[in-house]
């Protein structure tokens, strides 16, 4: 008998996909969440890459609670000066690279990658945009606009123009970019695609083919940053630098919160000719900010990120060599488990869920398993994790 709730759910909330998961939460504790029945599920999803602290982490709903009593909206967004907006710009300018040290917040991701490519293309005075085939940068009209499906395009035209397609880690193809292009965009990793890592070299090459053609590299960090990867930015894997760097997931510690961050000096394009170049009303909302703010310290004080960076390594030697399996690829917690029998994947996420394990698929890859657990899990529920994920795939 379907329960009220999700009979409700079918018939109220508006959904996309013609079969959604519909996973009925009751409560989350950690790297856990528990059905309206109690039962236990562990958590590999992660919200796509949010909760990567887990649920309910302690320090988290505190900070939240504490700025709850003192101040909720106040005022557009950039007019007031709200304490945990203000700390946290400044811990992000601390934790960043030099010139990364002025931050524009947002709700979302792809509001993020939004203010980038308006930002990209105030600064250089030029309109063409690359981005990477099979990339995913979220799903309003400029950010959709980036995406190469063309079946998926077809149907949302017209379309932002100015938008031009390269091959990620293919070093010929950085020959497309010239001094006519304003930016281009691109994921340290691939997320969507089914976690694709960029050749040993490629990010340097594309940094000085931007270099030498005047052109922005905006790095949408968007399902990487916050320490998933084992390091705190995963472009410091590949020792470059954006222009402009992308944060939201994991970087709310679980509220909505994004950011497009780069120099005064190219954000400040924003503020003249015309005045009030970006405006938004909630971007950086104050829980928000406290929640991030939250986030970091636990992520220093806990050492998260090498533990997302010696926890991959122990998944991935233990599921490598099971025989449905034919790669784990990825970095740190970020992980696509690639099955030998791409018929299986959507078998094999019900299996897990079958035994207590909640993975994912992704949007462009047919035949790798999402895996992307909290960053607080430890060796012991490392453990149980890879049992659950053997004995599920066994059933096969
Ligand atoms: N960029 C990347 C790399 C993403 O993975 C996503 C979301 N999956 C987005 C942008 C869009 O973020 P949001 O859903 O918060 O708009």
């Amino acid at each position: 008998m379907p329960t009220p709730l999700r009979t409700s759910f079918f018939r109220y909330v508006a959904q996309t996909a013609p079969e959604p998961d519909g996973f009925e939460v009751g409560h989350g504790k950690g790297i856990y969440l528990f059905d309206p029945e109690g039962n236990a599920f562990i958590d590999c999803i992660s919200g796509i890459a949010v909760s990567a602290l887990g649920h309910g982490h302690p320090k988290i709903t505190e900070a939240i609670k504490k700025q709850l009593d003192l101040h909720l909206h106040t005022s557009v967004y950039g007019e007031h000066i709200q304490r945990p907006q203000v700390v946290l710009a400044e811990k992000i300018a601390r934790l960043l690279p030099n010139h990364l040290n002025c931050t524009y917040f947002t709700n979302s991701g792809t509001e993020a990658v939004e203010g980038a490519l308006k930002l990209a293309r105030k600064y250089t005075s030029r309109y063409e945009i690359f981005a990477c085939r099979n990339a995913y940068h979220g799903s309003t009209a400029g950010a959709e606009s980036l995406r190469s499906d063309l079946d998926h395009l077809a149907a949302m035209r017209p379309l932002v123009p100015g938008v031009k397609h390269i091959d990620f880690s293919v070093f010929d193809d950085l020959e497309c970019i010239t001094e006519k292009t304003a930016a281009v965009i691109i994921e340290p990793i691939q997320g969507e695609a089914g976690v694709i890592l960029p050749i040993v070299g490629y990010f340097q090459a594309l940094r000085d083919r931007c270099n030498k053609t005047g052109t922005l590299l905006i790095i949408d960090e968007i399902q990487t940053g916050m320490g998933r990867t084992g390091k705190m930015w995963a472009f410091e894997h590949e020792d470059v630098v954006p222009d402009i760097l992308l944060l939201a997931k994991a970087f709310g510690g679980g509220l909505p919160l994004g950011a497009f961050i780069s120099s005064k000096e190219i954000m400040q394009v924003l503020s003249h000719d015309p005045i009030l170049g970006h405006l938004t009303t909630f971007g950086g909302h104050p829980l928000s900010c406290a929640a991030s703010l939250a986030a970091f310290d636990i992520i220093e004080e806990e050492n998260l990120v090498e533990n997302a960076a010696r926890q991959g390594e122990k998944i991935r030697a233990k599921l490598t060599g099971h025989p449905a399996i034919c790669e784990v690829r990825g970095r740190g917690l970020m992980l696509a488990i690639d099955l030998k029998n791409p018929n299986q994947l959507l078998t094999s996420v019900n299996d897990c869920k079958a035994q207590g394990l909640l993975v994912d698929w992704f949007l462009f890859n047919d035949r790798s398993v999402r895996f992307a657990p909290p960053i607080i899990i430890t060796d012991e529920e490392v453990e149980v994790v890879c049992e659950k994920m053997s004995r599920a795939l066994n059933v096969q």
